[in-house]
């Protein structure tokens, strides 16, 4: 199995880049092969911008995603973004690593997604969730929060953890066609123990080598809805 670990912290000592860690000797050690974008240390520049494209098909007036579609056919779209999409194309399985912002990403996070997930090769047209073009990959967010685990839930204050995270795992991974596994979360991360934290990464360690066991969370099918994309009664 590739693995591609996408992982945004700017801290090498921190407890998120533990995880990444983690995760790359767990895989590693299970024989399977593992590639990184550290983001922060990359410097990515997370800002999707006109500069993105060399060429322009329409020089008067930037709508991204179309020149997004044509720079990536004609091999014109900036090569961070190529070399990224490359690493997403080489690998089985996504792995999101970060600590969670605003109940989200981190804006350099986000702006890998704005400017990898590009139009023409991860959707367009009809191509999206179980049509999308990352279809038969499999994607994993693994974050570390402030927040305590009671503190999400149906009935909990800050509501599911899911619902919270929609835009990631609906709005940009599902909707790519990635098969989205369940989230794994360290919670609390800061004000716990050096033992608990030790205790969530074997936790981690031992989610990574079940990966093949988890069940993946559910989004909607094209077949379910018509031309216009209106439920089929
Ligand atoms: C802008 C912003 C917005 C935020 N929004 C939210 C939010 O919406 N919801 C929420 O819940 N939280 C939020 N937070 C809190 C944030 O999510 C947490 O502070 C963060 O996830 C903690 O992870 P870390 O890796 O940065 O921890 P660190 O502070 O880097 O690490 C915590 C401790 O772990 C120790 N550590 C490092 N490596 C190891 C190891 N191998 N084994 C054991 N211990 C180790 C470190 O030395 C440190 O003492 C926000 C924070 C910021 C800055």
């Amino acid at each position: 199995m590739k693995v591609l670990i996408v992982h945004a912290h700017y801290e090498p000592q921190s407890f998120t880049t533990a995880l990444k860690d983690q995760a790359v000797a767990t895989l590693s050690a299970a024989g399977h092969e593992v590639r990184v974008s550290d983001l922060y240390a990359m410097q990515f520049n997370p800002v999707a911008s006109a500069a993105d494209f060399a060429e322009r098909s329409d020089p008067d007036y930037c709508v991204y995603a179309l020149e997004q579609r044509k720079g990536f056919e004609s091999g014109t779209i900036a090569a961070d973004i190529r070399e990224e999409v490359a690493k997403v194309d080489w690998c089985d399985v996504l792995i999101l690593n970060f600590p969670i912002f605003w109940f989200s990403v981190p804006a350099i996070m986000k702006g890998w997604i704005d400017r990898v997930f590009v139009s023409g090769r991860f959707y367009g047209g009809k191509r999206f969730y179980d049509q999308g073009g990352m279809r038969g990959k499999r994607a994993l967010l693994s974050f570390t929060l402030g927040g305590r685990e009671h503190m999400f839930g149906p009935q909990a204050i800050h509501g599911e953890l899911e619902t919270m995270l929609r835009p990631i795992l609906r709005g940009s991974l599902a909707y790519a066609g990635f098969t989205v596994l369940p989230p794994f979360a360290a919670y609390h991360v800061p004000y716990v123990t050096q033992e608990s934290r030790q205790q969530i990464l074997v936790e981690y360690a031992g989610r990574l080598n079940r990966l093949d066991d988890l069940t993946s969370l559910s989004f909607p099918s094209l077949d379910d809805f018509d031309d216009r994309l209106y439920p089929k009664t």
